[in-house]
């Protein structure tokens, strides 16, 4: 199996477990950031009459509802990174980690959601990627950091992925694939059997998480990765910079394979970001690279 479906395959497996609530949390842990303690979860009304909801029940409803609490969208990213990270795990080098992190927060820090717990990591993968997941979570391979020249790109790429958990695309993926199935009626009435009925429901949202997010979702994460650089203080052009260099790999080779299935091309991700910013960034001080700073791979 190559890389890209090596990818895919966690990716979907990860998704599963997370809607079956089996998944291993533990991996997530690796992550080493110290984790608050459990908020108790707000009552939830709807739930008092029947009989006590599994969490992964919980998860459903919250995702049916649209009511998602910030404690499940992290406990739903933690199993999904958990999967990931069974995957590729996170490269043994604590000052690079840290580094990330620091960037990555401060970074996050200028967004929508300053709230969440952020969490950022470098995995041992040679594919040229980065991955979001509800909550918080940000992992970018060691592939992609290579190609990196200095703080501001790393910066604009972090910020992308914080564009997509800000504007929690990913859950409204899962939310339309299930609200779908509920629609159609398949899932609830047809399968009377409870285990099964969650099966169904889990089987559907993998199927669904495994496509690409759309594309609008991909040109809106790329403009707030590239706004929110440029308010922490970064060259605003690190992410174009990136994308640009990873748009001259070619289509065949296997490292980039999955990020352009599941992205739009580098050149047209391009052209989105040149017609949104258009002249809106030249009254903008110059920002910073950070060359020098820039922590890079043993
Ligand atoms: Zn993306």
């Amino acid at each position: 199996m190559n890389c890209a479906s090596r990818w895919m395959m966690a990716w979907l497996i990860s998704v599963a477990s997370s809607l079956a609530g089996a998944a291993d949390t533990q991996a997530a842990m690796h992550l080493a950031l110290a984790t608050r303690p459990q908020k108790t979860q707000p009552a939830d009304p709807s739930a008092e009459a029947g009989p006590v909801a599994s969490p992964a029940e919980q998860l459903l409803r919250a995702l049916l509802v649209d009511r998602m609490s910030v404690d499940q969208e992290r406990q739903l990213g933690a199993r999904i990174v958990g999967n990931l990270l069974g995957v590729a795990p996170l490269l043994d080098d604590a000052a690079l980690q840290r580094y990330v992190n620091l960037v990555g927060r401060w970074v996050a820090a200028q967004g929508e959601r300053p709230e969440l717990e952020w969490r950022f990591g470098v995995i041992d993968s040679e594919d040229v990627n980065a991955f979001a997941a509800p909550g918080g979570y940000v992992l970018i391979t060691k592939g992609l950091y290579r190609r990196l020249k200095n703080e501001a790109e790393l910066a604009g790429v972090l910020g992308h992925e914080i564009g997509h958990v800000a504007r929690r695309h990913h859950v409204k993926l899962l939310q339309r694939s299930h609200m779908l199935a509920t629609l159609g009626g398949a899932v609830v009435k047809e399968v009377p059997d409870e285990h099964e009925r969650m099966q169904n429901i889990v089987g559907r949202g993998a199927e669904i998480a495994a496509r690409a997010l759309d594309k609008a979702a991909e040109y809106e994460a790329d403009r707030i990765g590239m706004i929110l650089a440029a308010r922490a203080g970064y060259d605003a052009y690190g992410l174009p910079m990136v994308l640009r260099e990873i748009g001259h790999l070619s289509e065949k080779d296997d490292r980039v394979a999955l990020l352009f299935k599941t992205h739009p091309h580098p050149d047209t991700r391009l052209d989105h970001l040149a017609e949104a910013v258009d002249t809106r960034l030249d009254a903008l001080d110059e920002g910073a690279l950070l060359e020098q700073r820039f922590v890079r791979l043993k």
